[in-house]
C-alpha cells in the first residue's frame, strides 16, 4: 500500500487554512492569542485551561501560529 500523491491535509491544517483565508485573519489570531500568557511556572494562565492545565504555548496558541503561517503563504486577495 502506498500513500496517495494528493495527501489529504489533517483537519487542524484545513481549519487553519480556512481561517487564514478570512480577510480579518489578523484579528482572529489576535483574539485567539488574547489572555494565553504563561504564568511563573510555564503554564498557560487562560481561563479556558482552568480545569485542564496546558503548558505554554498551549494548543490555542499553536493553532494561532498555524493560521498565521498559512496566512503568510496565501497571497493577498487570492482564492477567488
Ligand atoms: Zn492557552
Amino acid at each position: 500500500m502506498s500513500t496517495p500523491s494528493t495527501a489529504h491535509p489533517d483537519s487542524r491544517t484545513a481549519f487553519a487554512r480556512e481561517l487564514a483565508s478570512h480577510p480579518d485573519h489578523d484579528g482572529i489570531t489576535a483574539r485567539l492569542r488574547a489572555g494565553h500568557d504563561p504564568d511563573e511556572r510555564g503554564w498557560c494562565r487562560h481561563g479556558a485551561h482552568a480545569h485542564r492545565w496546558e503548558q505554554h504555548p498551549c494548543s490555542v496558541l499553536l493553532l494561532a501560529d498555524l493560521v498565521a503561517g498559512c496566512a503568510a503563504r496565501v497571497p493577498a486577495g487570492g482564492g477567488g
